[in-house]
């Protein structure tokens, strides 16, 4: 049994991973600010001896014994963290050094929710883990990928100055229960919209793509990359390969909904990116692992969890 801490915790992927690492028989303390996250989410573990929350801004230092740590402190719709960017940022590279230096004084693996969004509005397709990406700087959304570039530059030097155990992963958009239904991101809104009857909103055209990872499998990717050997570092991929444009999303969701909703098209934000599709050539070499859970049958999952905490 392993004392571990997850900052984050208590938002849709946080949440996911201490329900699983808890079930697993770890100790785990589950640190967040409440900013995207809620109670509720991690409300059901509340009452069992091997889970702690506490509410703490990972801007400032912390101070608890763990083993490991899994860095997942900070918004990631584009909606929320564009809604005070400089502490987007702070919680990016703030949180990386207070959670390092943690690590560093307690010797212990630390894991790093890194994003697709270090390649930016990519010009490789798909995207490979060596690729350095097409990031703007001075954008709306260079916050969170300028922030999350300059955490991977923190982990990485800390790794070699100081040798310390760290677990890289870039993840890709992932989708499931607990997405907060004001998230604003695709799949959330999507369904939230089409289960109320109101239009599903297309930003630009439509023909923007993005390759969707249901909960589940991410979670258990994220557990496998922390149990490999030292050496290996990432940063690594992680998501499902299978791309879909954003108008065969919204239809798949009247679909599966029976919606007669209709879609309307509003403006692309700003330096949304084109495409997106990882490769995942690394994770299956080094975990053995690709996911299982197919777009339609994550997204039903999906709906069924909207509809039972909509109506
Ligand atoms: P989320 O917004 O549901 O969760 C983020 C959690 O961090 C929330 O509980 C929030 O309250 C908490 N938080 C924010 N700022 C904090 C701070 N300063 N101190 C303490 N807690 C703070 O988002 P998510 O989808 O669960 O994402 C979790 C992590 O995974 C994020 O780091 C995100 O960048 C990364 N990620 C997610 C995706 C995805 O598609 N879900 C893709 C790429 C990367
Ligand atoms: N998007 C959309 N309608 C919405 C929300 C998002 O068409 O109601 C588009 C958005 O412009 C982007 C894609 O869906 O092209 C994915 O957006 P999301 O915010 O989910 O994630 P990210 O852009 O960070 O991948």
């Amino acid at each position: 049994m392993k004392k571990i801490l997850i900052t984050g915790g208590a938002g849709f992927l946080g949440s996911h991973l201490c329900e699983e690492l808890s079930q697993n028989g770890n100790d785990i303390i589950c640190v967040d600010n409440f900013f995207t996250g809620t109670k509720q989410n991690v409300a059901h573990l509340l009452n069992k001896p091997n889970f702690e929350l506490l509410r703490h801004d990972v801007t400032f230092p912390l101070y608890v014994e763990v083993d490991e740590i899994y860095n997942l402190a900070c918004p990631a719709s584009p909606v929320h963290y564009q809604f005070d960017p400089v502490q987007t940022t702070k919680t990016s590279v703030h949180g990386a050094i207070n959670m390092l230096g943690l690590a560093k004084r307690l010797n212990a693996k630390i894991f790093q929710a890194s994003t697709s969004e270090v390649y930016g509005d990519p010009t490789v397709h798909p995207q490979v883990e060596s690729y350095w990406g097409n990031v703007n700087p001075i954008g709306p959304r260079s916050c969170y990928d300028e922030g999350k570039r300059c955490a991977e530059t923190l982990f990485f030097d800390y790794n070699r100055q100081y040798n310390l155990n760290i677990k890289v992963a870039r993840i890709f958009n992932t989708y499931g229960p607990r997405m907060h239904p004001d998230d604003g991101r695709v799949v959330s809104n999507f369904i939230v919209q089409a289960l109320k009857g109101e239009n599903l909103t297309i930003y630009g055209d439509g023909n923007q793509t993005r390759s969707f990872c249901y909960v589940d499998d991410l979670v258990e990717i994220i557990i496998k990359f922390m149990a490999t050997e030292k050496g290996f570092t990432g940063p690594m991929n992680i998501g499902n390969p299978n791309e879909f444009t954003m108008t065969e999303l919204a239809e798949l969701t009247l679909e599966l909904t029976n919606s007669k909703s209709e879609l309307i098209f509003k403006d692309l934000p700003e330096d949304d990116p084109k495409q997106r599709q990882p490769d995942i050539s690394l994770a299956k070499e080094k975990c053995g692992w690709e996911p299982k859970t197919q777009l339609k049958e994550g997204l039903q999952k999906t709906i069924d969890y909207f509809d039972s905490i909509l109506t």
